[in-house]
């Protein structure tokens, strides 16, 4: 028995309190998640640790957000010292930390404004709305998008509209109404639907939720000739793919496309919510006072993490072990995908992969978690695998190893 320290919090330390924790849940928690029936209460690196002190090794990342793992000494150390000096005042007054973050994407993107927000789908909102602005400055008003099959851009209503699958967009339709899919990497339909009358192309160069498809450099030579034809906006939504996941900074340079809106969230913050539209010089000028805003985006805080991400990442050696580490991630995931019947593809980049499964990839999960690792369902038939940039190749393989054996689990079991 252990005995309790006068004044110090409970120690979360029996499968009791896991229990009380989703009973609680239960009654008062909007229930929209279908949560697993896991309680992490700590992290360290790439392992996190549940309520009962069982250890992890984390291969999602809090779907792609934990950049620099859990725990990281540098971010939690700024974040306290940001917290205890200045955390908001509102976009009514200058800091001094906004203009240096803008500063550092319009490095690394070549887009030379950011607008900042909370997160992806305000940032999708932000590219769409800035596209349209553009549109009404130029006295032309085009109110389409183009969008593709399997995209994901978020769930707020315009975000949604340009998402394709019918399960998220059916109870809240109508949605806006001037959206045409395509299919993915089909040069041949993008060029028959875009034209005068297209606003922007809006796509994810690595399509994250909807499967992890890179597009093809055929694709992207197609976007580039539609919007070159037609002077429709390029929309790159690398809010899933950005910011060193693939082993660039954005997928869209390795497609050799130029994009004139990028939206960013997910790894920017490294778990503070942040995310930013990048606006080309083009659609900045036709952007005025007053014509978005937030009350949040860009605070402080947010700037301050994501300044110390981005730090880490590009000039501290993070962004070098990412190209490090992965050909041996891909090339031990290709050889566990050989081994198992049930593994019908394995697609990605950098270190942003997924396993298309011959059947329903949804008992993976738990099967995972039952061996120590966390994975992700998504587009129903895949394995997702979004590990934090920091892992190193010991790690992964190590990772890789649980993977091996709940996919053959599996696989016995279907
Ligand atoms: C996650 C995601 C979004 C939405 O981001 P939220 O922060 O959940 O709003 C948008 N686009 C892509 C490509 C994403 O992966």
């Amino acid at each position: 028995m252990t005995t309790a320290v006068p004044g110090a919090p409970a120690r979360h330390s029996r499968s009791g309190d896991a229990d009380a924790i989703v009973a609680r849940e239960s009654r008062h928690v909007l229930q929209t998640y279908k949560r697993n029936p896991i309680t992490f209460v700590r992290g360290q690196g790439v392992r996190l640790y549940d309520v009962d002190g069982r250890e992890y090794l984390d291969l999602l990342s809090g779907i792609g957000v934990a950049s620099l793992g859990h725990g990281h000494p540098a971010l939690a150390r700024a974040v306290g010292e940001q917290a205890q000096t200045l955390i908001h005042t509102s976009n009514l007054f200058y800091h001094p930390l906004q203009g240096e973050l803008a500063e550092r994407l319009a490095e690394l993107s070549g887009l030379p404004r950011a607008f900042f927000c909370n997160s992806g789908t305000e940032a999708v909102e932000a590219c769409l709305k800035f596209a349209r602005r553009y549109w009404h400055t130029k006295r032309e008003p085009r109110a389409e998008f183009i969008a593709l099959d399997e995209s994901f851009h978020g769930r707020t209503f315009g975000s949604l509209s340009v998402t394709s699958d019918e399960h998220y967009r059916a109870p809240f339709e109508p949605l806006v109404p001037t959206v045409k899919f395509v299919r993915t990497n089909d040069g041949a339909a993008l060029a028959a639907t875009v034209s005068r009358a297209t606003a922007a192309i809006i796509a994810e160069p690595v399509i994250g939720e909807g499967g992890i498809r890179p597009l093809t450099p055929e694709f992207a030579a197609a976007i580039r000739q539609a919007c070159a034809r037609t002077g429709a906006l390029f929309i790159a939504d690398e809010v899933q793919s950005g910011l060193g996941r693939t082993g660039y900074p954005f997928y869209f340079q390795a497609l050799g496309l130029t994009p004139h809106l990028v939206a960013l969230g997910k790894a920017l913050g490294g778990g503070v919510p942040i995310g930013a539209a990048l606006v080309g010089q083009e659609v900045a000028d036709t952007v005025s006072y007053g014509d978005h805003g937030t009350t949040y985006g860009g605070n402080l805080l947010a700037c301050r993490a994501a300044l110390t991400v981005l730090g880490e990442i590009f000039d501290r050696g993070i962004a070098e072990n990412v190209k490090r580490v992965a050909p041996a991630f891909e090339q031990r995931l290709r050889a566990i995908a050989a081994k198992h019947p049930i593994v019908k593809e394995v697609r990605g980049a950098g270190l942003m992969w997924g396993l298309e499964l011959g059947r329903d990839a949804a008992p993976v999960v738990p099967a995972g978690l039952e061996r120590g690792v966390i994975v992700n369902r998504t587009a129903e038939t895949v394995v997702r695998l979004l590990p934090p940039y920091i892992i190193t190749e010991a790690e992964a393989l190590e990772a890789l190893g649980r993977l091996d054996a709940t996919l053959g689990a599996v696989g016995a079991s279907s």
